[in-house]
């Protein structure tokens, strides 16, 4: 059939012909989606919830004036079922892929809630460091060269090609914040702090490297958007979802995604006096890291090929996926403060409140970034996010 733009009816139409819903059921159809890029449509029939999410052919929040590849729903199936074959609790399912309407059907994940609004509301979120860590390092490792034959890596290195959406994260990412641009969307009282930034020329310097290991290190099949509105969570459960970014990238992104959004929300807390909290999200990060460091090492462990199997190399290349990571990290706080794609977490706080927010993400991400070029461990989070009082020798 060829590609048309859902509306409800059609979402319906397209379940019921592969066969998800009863033929003569009553199914009532909302569209859910508050994503930036696609539709999502929410079904229920008998009791039972379903998902149908289809690309649009432009970005949904500008509108038709920015063109976008449809076939970045194959992306994000192909992404999803890659990564559910090696860290399957971890992934939502995708049941469905129809090539033609760039439409799939997804197990419906709506008893669970976006990890976002829990940091929000400042829940602790039972497991959510490990979890994070197992899904990561699982799928890392399997979708890099100590798991695949170079030929089998380089065909998913192919099929994965994405560069529409990779471009989108090089601009948003990497260029736009650190610098004057249209795209950006600045806070009027944090606009002196941007400005002193885009003058720092070791910063600029160190974001180079970083957009370039982006650009041209196809380690592992990235999910490529693991933020926290990417992660739905419950009792129990995490599952990810969301992954038309993927392509084959450094690791330390995804990681670096993650630790972002964990500090992102330690910057609302810090600044709304919550300071319990703000020690949760604190233990979280570094659990995160540690556990991630373990997992991934074991893995590494048991990898066939025997030249990468040297110890010392792979330690090396574990710290080096952790300098990426934090660097990642510094850019996440620097372009969801700056750039055109804000979060919650800090747009919602009011006036000087906000400005206090945005402050601190500034400072964090531009620490974080230059750490990032010298040797590091997490350690150093913990440095960043309690500043000792300058000594002065006496
Ligand atoms: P986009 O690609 O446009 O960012 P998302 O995949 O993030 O779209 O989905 C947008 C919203 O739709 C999510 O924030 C969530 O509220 C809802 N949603 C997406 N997938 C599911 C699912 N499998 N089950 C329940 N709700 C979902
Ligand atoms: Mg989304």
């Amino acid at each position: 059939m060829p590609y048309q733009t859902f509306d409800s009816a059609a979402a319906i139409a397209f379940a019921q012909s592969r066969g998800f819903l009863p033929q003569h059921a009553e199914v009532s159809c909302t569209e859910i989606g508050d994503g930036n890029l696609n539709l999502v449509f929410h079904l229920r029939a008998e009791g039972r919830g379903l998902i149908v999410k289809q690309a649009l052919p432009y970005v949904r929040c500008v509108g038709e004036s920015w063109p976008l590849t449809l076939d970045r729903a194959r992306i994000e199936a192909e992404t999803l079922l890659a990564h559910a074959k090696v860290a399957e609790p971890f992934v939502v399912k995708v049941l469905d892929f129809d090539p033609e309407l760039y439409a799939m059907v997804q197990e419906d994940l709506s008893h669970l809630v976006l990890l976002r609004r829990r940091l929000i509301e400042g829940e602790r979120v039972d497991g959510l460091s490990a979890d994070l860590a197992d899904y990561l390092a699982q799928s890392l490792y399997a979708y890099s060269d100590f798991a695949l034959a170079g030929k089998e890596k380089k065909a998913l290195v192919s099929q994965f090609s994405n560069p529409e959406l990779c471009q989108i994260t090089e601009d948003l990412f990497f260029t736009d914040p650190f610098r004057e641009h249209e795209r950006n969307d600045i806070f009027p009282a944090t606009r002196p702090l941007a400005e002193e930034l885009w003058q720092d020329v070791m910063l600029l310097d160190a974001v180079a490297e970083l957009k370039a290991r982006f650009l041209s290190c196809p380690q592992a099949l990235l999910h490529g958007d693991v933020h926290s509105g990417s992660v739905f969570s419950g009792p129990g459960e995490l599952k990810v979802i969301d992954a038309e970014f993927g392509f084959f990238g450094p690791m330390g992104f995804d990681v670096g995604s993650v630790i972002g959004n964990l500090l992102l929300a330690w910057c609302r807390h810090k600044c709304l006096g919550n300071q319990d909290y703000a020690d949760w999200l604190e233990e979280e990060c570094i659990n995160f890291w540690q556990h991630f460091e373990d997992r991934f090492k074991t893995l590494l462990a048991g990898t066939e090929d025997l030249a990468l199997a040297s110890e010392g190399y792979q330690s090396r290349f574990i710290n080096q996926v952790q300098k990426d990571a934090l660097g990642y990290a510094g850019c996440e706080l620097i372009r969801r403060t700056l750039g055109l794609a804000h979060v919650a977490d800090i747009a919602s706080l009011e006036g000087g409140q906000r400005t206090e927010a945005e402050k601190r993400a500034l400072a964090l991400g531009r620490s974080l970034i230059l750490a990032s070029q010298g040797t590091c461990d997490i350690g150093l989070v913990r440095r960043l996010l309690h500043p000792s009082p300058v000594r002065f020798a006496a």
